[in-house]
């Protein structure tokens, strides 16, 4: 088999249709969509082939509008209720009419989906409990991303793994061809008439999240692939595109502070919050651990842990609640004592004792209920918790260490409904992005599970049917 360096020596002799840059899910729905009408389509995927698939491949569900039960959805969900729940968590920072018509495509998305090789599963109980809302993939983002270049490969379109886009190259309105390195040698021009812009946003540069955040970006773990460092889209920026979003804004969780720099996934997401209390490093508690049952409250975490000394937060409990939440991939730290608990974690052992009587003394009785919302809350305590506040006197103790865990950046390119790329001047006529790249025009802040995949599906296949209708 020819290595990535010989068919990449090859790839400038050919004026290539389409040419995708990125390989995760939005530049697969292209190329597989672009392929489909005809056209001959180059992927320029950055990562390694083990590592091919981006964000995509720690995904696990797309949420999808549906008027009745389809393939593993129950019930139905509309539009206008899927609206409603983007515009609670966005608080408003949204395109309504670019958002409704993703929201109206999803549905048309499913179908689609399964029949280019993905498959669903029913919600796993116990989980997010969104059997209705959203559709859970079979084997995981990896899986889609895998059936989709298996179906990539069968349409023949041609697959480059290694291939770092430095350059998108326009002339005037036109996009010409793209400079790209390929396992690290030297740049090489590959013409295409026309090119989609799927690759992702630049939580991995961790530079230019320095220059947003200042200097606390360095305590941030980025929970997907390293290879998103917003290249493309700076050089995009940088050639008077239109840009949309605010490069602060960002979809961040609260991680297992020992989960690695860049890749960790979805295991090492921590859902003991509720039933804990959290502290700084200076075991001071800083926000209502209870404010709302998890699935609603979790994407805040990421925030409030990045505005705490140091960028850490320390969730303490006790053993009555260490089998109330999904497991954590890695154990808990724990002890005997709070005190001993603390130095066990670094902080100050006798404040965080101090801190644990402090609340357990705001604690009133009431029926606990993990389930539900239960009112069970603290009195005469700042930050109040309001719900799942239990005494934690129960040893031995646990505790974990949080960190802030960058999913993706929002700052992204302007896109009109035909996912076309624009410039101060006007709209580029051989240029689409998809996924994360324009997710901003959509998303301006907050995060709806599953809405993602859902931009990268239905934007992917437009721009991949738009460029592909362009090829004279
Ligand atoms: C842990 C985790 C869990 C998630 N779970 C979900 C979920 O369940 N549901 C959901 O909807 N969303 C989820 N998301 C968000 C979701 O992953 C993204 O919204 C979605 O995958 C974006 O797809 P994309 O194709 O735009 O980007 P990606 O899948 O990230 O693909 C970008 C691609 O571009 C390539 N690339 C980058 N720069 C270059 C360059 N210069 N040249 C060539 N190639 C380049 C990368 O290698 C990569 O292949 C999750 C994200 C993470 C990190």
């Amino acid at each position: 088999m020819a290595n990535v360096k010989d068919t990449a020596s090859h790839l400038g002799e050919t004026l290539w249709d389409v040419i995708v840059v990125g390989g995760g899910n939005a530049a697969l729905c292209a190329a597989i969509t672009a392929a489909e009408a005809g056209a001959r389509v180059l992927i320029l995927e950055g990562a390694p082939k083990a590592y091919r698939g981006g964000n995509s491949r720690h995904t696990r569900n797309f949420r999808c509008m549906h008027r009745g039960p389809l393939s593993v959805l129950t019930g139905s969900y509309e539009e206008d209720e899927y609206f409603h729940d983007l515009m609670l968590v966005t608080k408003g920072k949204t395109d309504e009419g670019l958002a409704r018509f993703a929201i109206r495509s999803s549905e048309e998305c499913l179908p689609w989906m399964e029949a280019h090789g993905v498959r669903f599963q029913p919600s796993l109980s116990g989980t997010l409990s969104l059997s209705r809302t959203n559709a859970f993939f079979l084997g995981g983002g990896k899986a889609l991303v895998n059936a989709y270049y298996n179906t990539a490969t069968d349409l023949g379109v041609t697959i480059v793994y290694e291939a770092q886009v430095k350059h998108v190259h326009l002339e005037g309105d036109r996009f010409t061809h793209v400079e790209v390195s390929v396992a690290g040698a030297p740049q090489q021009s590959i013409r295409g008439r026309s090119v989609v812009l799927s690759s992702g946003g630049f939580q991995s540069d961790i530079e230019w999240l320095t220059r947003a955040w200042g200097p606390a970006a360095a305590n941030f773990l980025i929970r997907g692939t390293p290879y998103n460092r917003g290249v493309v889209l700076r050089d995009m920026l940088d050639q008077d595109c239109e840009s949309v979003g605010d490069p602060t804004q960002c979809h961040a969780v609260a991680i297992d502070g020992r989960a690695p720099k860049f890749d960790g996934g979805i295991v090492t997401r921590l859902d003991c919050v509720p039933f804990s209390i959290v502290v700084n490093r200076d075991g001071d508690r800083f926000y209502n651990e209870g404010e709302d049952v998890w699935p609603k409250r979790y994407a805040i975490w990421g925030r409030l842990v990045a505005a705490q000394p140091g960028q850490e937060g320390f969730s303490i409990i006790d053993s009555k609640s260490i089998d109330l939440f999904m497991p954590s991939v890695f154990p808990p730290v724990k002890a005997d004592t709070v005190e001993e608990l603390g130095v066990k974690l670094g902080l100050d052992g006798a404040k965080l004792k101090q801190t644990v009587e402090t609340f357990n003394a705001a604690c009133r009785p009431g029926e606990f209920r993990p389930m539900e919302l239960d009112g069970v809350a603290t009195e005469g305590l700042t930050p109040a918790k309001t719900n799942w506040a239990r005494p934690i006197d129960k040893p031995p103790y646990y505790g974990y260490q949080l960190r802030p865990g960058v999913t993706f950046t929002y700052l992204g390119l302007k896109v009109s409904q035909d996912a076309r790329v624009h410039t101060l001047r006007g709209p580029l006529a051989n240029v689409w992005a998809a996924g994360e790249i324009m997710a901003g025009s959509i998303l301006g802040q907050g995060y709806l599970a599953g809405f993602g995949m859902t931009i990268g599906t239905v934007f992917g296949r437009i721009a991949g049917r738009e460029a592909a209708s362009r090829v004279s």
